[in-house]
């Protein structure tokens, strides 16, 4: 298979969770059950996500020079992505979220972002030679918008295709979204982005035709176990989910937006690569965590 070059930018954290039989309050110190430290963020997530389906990634994020850090290294090195822009931080600690969850699957999370706040245009704008030489660019929202900024005039300045999936959700300016390749929000990013709830294809008609309108080409509204909904100024259609039964729906997203970054940069049609997407997303939420549950391109059947 020819490989593509796909460049991911974004955010790596840990992911610190403990299991309790309820929630404490606060002042209150309770006894919790057992402890999990998964790797996170949403940009490791569909960076590892699109490497295992067989994407040749390079990866960009600033961790922190500690343990977690370097642990979120040699993960990334083991999924065969090129970690030579990577920065290790020095004056911050690794971003880390703290979870607890209880037995009816309820949760708290407290994320402390700490080297993921310090990837700033400036960085961003240092990757000209990767710019370059790639063929499409994945970006999320939990590292500082100067960087994302800074990608949208990276983009425009190579000829290059630019996804923004805008989670966690978050207004975004004009500038941003004028002439943006495409936009993966999912129902309540939709609804931020656009005052417009998509729980029907005419609401994610609406929704989409306002995203369109500002100068975004493509749209993908993605609705969990319905599937996903695709909009440009030529077509739009909704492409099912695969029917599954799922376990732990962490990370679907993330899984779903690097395998449609991996189909994308190969150029397939907008259909195949939403297939595609929908089909290792639903293998992510048979089973359980983040990058745990990013499935390899041996895992799907059909291939991209
Ligand atoms: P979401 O971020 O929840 O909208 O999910 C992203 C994508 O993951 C969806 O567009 C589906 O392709 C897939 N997905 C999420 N939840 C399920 C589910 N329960 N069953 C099958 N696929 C799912």
């Amino acid at each position: 298979m020819e490989s593509h070059k796909i460049l991911v930018i974004g955010s790596a954290n840990t992911d610190m969770v403990v299991k309790t039989s309820r929630l404490p309050k606060p002042g209150e110190t309770i006894l919790g059950g057992d402890f999990f430290l998964f790797p996170g963020g949403k940009g490791a997530n569909q960076a590892v996500a699109c490497a295992r389906l067989g994407g040749a990634v390079t990866f960009v994020c600033n961790l922190g020079n500690d343990v977690f850090g370097k642990e979120a290294l040699e993960g990334f090195k083991k999924d065969k992505i090129d970690t030579s822009f990577i920065t290790l931080d020095d004056s911050q600690p690794s971003g880390v979220a703290v979870i607890t969850v209880n037995e009816n699957a309820e949760n708290t999370i407290v994320v402390a972002p700490g080297a993921n706040g310090t990837l700033n245009a400036e960085k961003v704008l240092q990757l000209a030679s990767v710019f370059e030489q790639t063929e499409i660019i994945l970006t999320q929202l939990e590292t500082p918008i100067e960087a994302t900024e800074a990608m949208v005039k990276m983009t425009k300045k190579y000829k290059k295709r630019l996804i923004i999936n805008p989670a966690p959700a978050r207004e975004l300016s004009l500038e941003i979204l004028d002439g943006l390749f495409l936009i993966t929000p999912n129902e309540t990013e939709t609804e931020l982005l656009t005052g417009i709830y998509p729980n029907s294809p005419e609401k994610c008609l609406e929704a989409s035709t306002i995203l369109l309108k500002k100068g975004v080409d493509h749209v993908i509204i993605t609705l969990g176990k319905e599937g996903a909904f695709y909009a440009s100024k030529n077509e739009n259609f909704l492409i099912k989910s695969e029917p599954v039964k799922a376990i732990d729906t962490t990370a679907a997203g993330d899984v779903f937006n690097g395998a449609l970054t991996l189909s994308l940069a190969q150029n397939k049609p907008w259909k195949d690569a939403i297939l595609f997407a929908n089909k290792a997303a639903a293998i992510s939420v048979t089973k359980m965590g983040a990058q745990s549950s990013a499935p390899y391109l041996k895992d799907l059947t059909i291939q991209p």
